[in-house]
């Protein structure tokens, strides 16, 4: 079934109210008028008999008896005040005068010298104890009840309609507003308004709208950093390309450049689907429990070659730090700081990999005496594409996506990452990830 707007179901409500209050008025007046009618109505039947009962007392004085003549002087008296009257003897004798009084009956004694000769009964010919009169002033009351009730569901009626307005109003600016930013109008906002429950509902669609066109800037953002970053390598093999055509280098050197350029645009390329990954809200992480210390010590043994190459010392002090974590995206944490590390540390220096426990936390620490990081730049160094300018050179330069990357693992993994770093003196990368029992922790 269709729901009822707010204006119909304001209309239903406040009719039902309307004409709940007019009858329970209705029946309550009616209740009290129709007792009170019927109270006054007994009194006067009963004055009727009392006023039979003088007749009827002077009337058996008169003629010594109840005979024709005193009879005759009642049914007198019963056709002129619309009365059926009857007269109980004593010894359970009755005497109708006329028609037997039938209906809500009144008594009164007949005296004789203060001895009770008989008993008047005495009802209302017409069989209604109320006059034509009360019988009017009923139904008319009945009446204005009925116009009452027509008035008052008329006025709810308006009443409904005048509060569905005001009070859909807010409603409608919101839902204005809400469709602005459907069509993609992004700086659509809730004016604000003097009610404090849509004025609620009101802020929070323009907080939901503020993070929309945040969301938005950055994704401009990050699709112009995608272009500018595309754009290096693939121009730098297009003149490469051109240079072959026009025989202007040598073919051998020409072709390890285009190779190097495109090794850097595949690993851009590779960078950016792990960043994805990384990115994906809800990450499924397959987590189990692990040490970082084997974690790391697989990884040192993977980077040594490189490392010997670039003359760079490489020391692992990895103890013991169970976690719960994804192995292939932990591995892919520590890959990616110890590649820094390497790029940003000129042969000769030293490179350190420790696990340990801290706490209620494991720690994994990547510790170089390279080049550092300048204060002003801790700030940017995990955003996606930001290079320090020393790092731009394509000889040392990654794609400035590898702690971006690091970053959102952290984070799927709850843990926070810190960084320490003097300029020309070396950095240090701290990863902190809850800790579980390492007996728990498989030895992998
Ligand atoms: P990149 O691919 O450029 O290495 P990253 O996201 O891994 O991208 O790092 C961002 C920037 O942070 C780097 O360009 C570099 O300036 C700085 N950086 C990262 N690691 C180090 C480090 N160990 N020593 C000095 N600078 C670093």
């Amino acid at each position: 079934m269709k729901a009822l707007s707010l204006r119909a179901r304001l209309a239903v409500a406040l009719v039902a109210v309307a004409l709940l209050a007019v009858a329970l008025a209705a029946l309550i007046g009616n209740l009290g008028l129709t007792s009170r009618l019927n109270e006054a109505a007994r009194g006067r039947l009963a004055d009727s008999a009392t006023h039979v009962a003088d007749i009827a007392a002077a009337a058996y004085k008169a003629s010594g008896g109840w005979s024709a003549s005193a009879r005759d002087e009642l049914s007198h008296v019963a056709t002129l005040d619309g009365l059926h009257i009857a007269l109980e003897l004593p010894g359970g004798h009755r005497l109708s005068i006329g028609p037997r009084p039938a209906g809500v009956t009144a008594r009164a004694p007949v005296l004789e010298a203060a001895r009770p000769v008989a008993t008047v009964v005495v009802s209302a010919a017409n069989g209604d104890l109320l006059t034509p009169e009360e019988q009017h002033l009923a139904r008319s009351l009945d009446e204005l009840h009925l116009i009452a009730a027509g008035v008052a569901a008329l006025v709810a009626l308006a009443a409904a309609a005048v509060l569905a307005q005001t009070l859909t109003r807010p409603l409608r600016r919101i839902r204005a507003t809400a469709e602005r930013l459907e069509r993609g109008e992004l700086e659509a906002r809730v004016a604000p308004g003097t009610e404090p429950e849509m004025g609620a509902v009101g802020r929070a669609l323009n907080r939901l709208a503020e993070t929309l066109g945040h969301e938005e800037e950055l994704r401009k953002e990050g699709v112009a950093d995608l272009a500018h970053e595309l754009r290096t390598p693939t121009n730098a093999l297009l003149s490469r390309i051109e240079a072959a055509q026009d025989n202007v280098l040598p073919p051998e050197e020409n072709l390890a450049a285009m190779h190097a350029e495109a090794v850097r645009l595949t690993r851009l390329l590779d960078d950016l689907a792990s960043l994805a990954d990384a990115e994906r809200p809800g990450l499924l992480l397959d987590k189990q429990p692990l040490d970082l210390a084997d974690v790391a010590r697989a990884a040192a043994e993977s980077f040594s070659p490189r490392f010997a190459d670039a003359g760079i010392s490489l020391a692992v002090a990895a103890e013991p730090a169970g976690i719960d974590g994804d192995a292939g995206r932990v591995e892919q944490i520590v890959a990616n700081l110890l590649s820094n590390a390497l790029c940003y540390t000129e042969p000769g220096g030293h490179v350190t990999l420790a696990t340990r426990v801290s706490g209620r936390e494991a720690l994994l620490e990547v510790i170089d005496t390279g080049i550092g990081i300048p204060p002003g730049d801790l700030g940017h160094i995990f955003t996606r594409f930001w290079r320090g300018d020393r790092s731009r050179s394509r000889a040392t330069g990654g794609t400035g996506i590898g702690l971006a990357i690091v970053n959102e693992l952290v984070r799927a993994h709850d843990g926070r990452i810190e960084v320490e770093s003097t300029v020309r003196r070396g950095s240090r990368f701290r990863v902190l990830l809850p800790t579980v029992d390492p007996s728990r922790s498989a030895s992998r």
